[in-house]
């Protein structure tokens, strides 16, 4: 640590046989200790539920909950480096924390990026555009923003939303009620409601080196406000596309960022606008995973081991459509169809709404990504 307590920049680099930990055990820390291991890297996940999907491939795990500071301590002195699978982790434990290895991605940009209205805020002194906002801290505050947002809107919770939680569409005034029972509870930021024509995401890293790799955009459709297919290419014109990358990497840069995150934008008549981003892998770069040379998840290993970037370049058109509750009694099926790469998460209880796996079906007809441009 330095004097004044911030931590000095480190390129600690990792060996293989060196761990990795991972805070958070569910199907993205799974994930990337899969990756971890087919590089030789072990990786010791954290997580409450001794079930979690990512115990079943992890070298060690520590049961224990995120407030446990004593656990949370043995567990940052027995790893090499720190990483987390979602954007709630503790950050003021790990800030707590005396001796730490490196964390990558830095708490500083998961600081921002776990608050949406910090987050949107960021956004636009960046530069990029986002959907209209305004705080709304008590229920009090909702008329007022309403009056200067207008209908239709969506009230969010600041933090811990996720797949549509946390949310409440107010199309005209007769959801009001619940709107002022969301802000009761904690703070929140009413948005503007977009009137889309589609939905585009893009995955990025960046190495502590401080090069970066952008996989190309992807299109997303949610039902229920929770992701349901990604399809490459998306239907986005060259410049569009360009402008999707270069935002994720505008980002990637102001953060002095390391790992990989996911950026989602709306697409609409008057071009792109920045919905959220994720300080971790992202749900519409499965399709990775099957139609790159180095998916995500290895990408986002080799940036917190300190390693170079992987080629980012696609090699085969694909749509990634994800298992959500009982859709995972489908599994056969996809195993005799030639072009279908099945991914079942070993989670023990099927409940709806609950990301069970995920099917990758690539396209017959192969085509060649252009070199990313960093
Ligand atoms: P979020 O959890 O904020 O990513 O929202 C989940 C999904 O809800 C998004 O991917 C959109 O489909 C929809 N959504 C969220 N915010 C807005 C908005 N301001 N305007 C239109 N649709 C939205």
């Amino acid at each position: 640590m330095t004097s004044d307590g911030s931590r000095t920049p480190v390129l600690t680099l990792l060996t293989p046989g060196q761990t990795i930990g991972v805070l958070g055990g569910g199907q993205l820390g799974r994930m990337l200790a899969m990756a971890a291991a087919r590089l030789g890297l072990r990786v010791h996940v954290y997580d409450p539920d001794p079930r979690c999907p990512a115990a079943d491939v992890a070298a060690e795990l520590t049961q224990a909950p995120f407030e446990d500071g004593a656990a949370m301590a043995r567990f940052a002195a027995s790893v090499n480096a720190i990483t987390f699978e979602w954007e709630s982790v503790p950050t003021a434990a790990l800030s707590a924390l005396h001796a730490a290895p490196p964390i990558r991605p830095p708490v500083h940009a998961v600081n921002v990026l776990q608050d949406r209205l910090a987050e949107k805020r960021f956004l636009t002194e960046l530069g990029l555009r986002t959907a209209p906002f305004e705080a709304v801290d008590s229920p009090e505050q909702l008329a007022p923003a309403l009056a200067r947002i207008g209908y239709p809107a969506i009230l969010k919770t600041r933090r811990f939303g996720y797949d549509g939680r946390g949310q409440v569409r107010l199309d005209g005034p007769h959801r009001i009620d619940s709107a002022v029972a969301l802000v009761a509870t904690q703070p929140c930021v009413l948005e503007g409601f977009v009137a889309f024509e589609r939905e585009v995401s893009v995955v990025a890293a960046r190495c502590v080196r401080g090069n970066r790799a952008c996989y190309e955009p992807g299109e997303s459709a949610h039902e229920d406000g929770i992701l349901r297919t990604t399809r490459v290419p998306a239907q986005l014109g060259d410049e569009q596309a360009r402008a999707a990358r270069r935002a994720a990497e505008l980002v990637l840069d102001a953060l002095d960022y390391v790992g990989v995150l996911g950026v989602e934008f709306f697409v609409t008549e008057g071009g792109l606008l920045v919905n959220e981003v994720a300080p971790r892998v992202h749900n519409s770069g499965h399709w990775t995973e099957a139609a790159c040379h180095v998916d995500q998840f290895e990408q986002h290993i080799r940036a917190v081991a300190g390693w170079p970037l992987g080629d980012p370049r696609r090699h085969s058109d694909v749509t990634m459509r994800n298992l959500i509750g009982d859709d995972v009694h489908g599994w056969p099926a996809y195993l005799s169809s030639p072009h279908a790469a099945l991914h079942v998460y070993g989670k023990r209880d099927v409940r709806p709404g609950r990301k069970m796996g995920h099917v990758n079906f690539i396209g017959e007809r192969s085509t060649a990504s252009p070199r990313p441009e960093s």
